[in-house]
């Protein structure tokens, strides 16, 4: 098959004292990601759907939560080391599409920074990512500002055929 989607999905919890970095951004905020790494959740669900997409393990196999040398590792790392993975299988990347939920702080003027870090980062377009961003509407978890979560879908092509 020449073209393949993936889904990935990635959701931490807000904690104090720590910095807020998403899609390799620091955020101004009062509040961290709770994490055994720096707890990019927007890498990490854009790893994930990779994965997915690729037929590859998944994040938790990759990078077990256990793994010491893991701990607070920049997950820009791992994404490169992903990039690697699905281009050794002769994958590249057509387009990867973002939705963050968050309710607060306001990330929309973060968008092209995180944009401009993700396609430096894989080696693609800016115009080949996007992302988008919400909030829960004040209901449930998300809506309490408990924490965030991200939804990623991207295509590949596989360029064997
Ligand atoms: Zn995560």
């Amino acid at each position: 098959m020449r073209f393949r989607i993936g889904n990935g999905f990635d959701s931490h919890r807000f904690i104090k004292d720590k910095k807020f970095i998403l899609g390799g951004v620091e955020i101004i905020y009062n509040k961290g990601l709770d994490a055994h790494s720096d707890g990019d959740a927007l890498i990490h669900a854009i790893i994930d759907c990779l994965l997915g997409a690729s037929n590859s393990a998944d994040i938790g196999e990759l990078f077990p939560p256990n793994d010491i040398s893991l701990k607070n590792i920049n997950s820009e790392t791992l994404l490169s080391q992903v990039l690697d993975l699905i281009n050794k299988k002769n994958y590249e990347i057509i387009n990867i599409d973002c939705i963050i939920i968050c309710e607060e702080p306001k990330l929309k003027e973060y968008k092209p920074l995180m944009i401009k870090n993700l396609s430096k980062i894989l080696k693609i377009k800016e115009e080949q990512i996007n992302i988008k961003t919400k909030t829960a509407e004040k209901m449930g978890a998300l809506g309490r500002k408990e924490g965030l979560a991200v939804f990623t879908t991207c295509l590949l092509n596989n360029t064997d055929f």
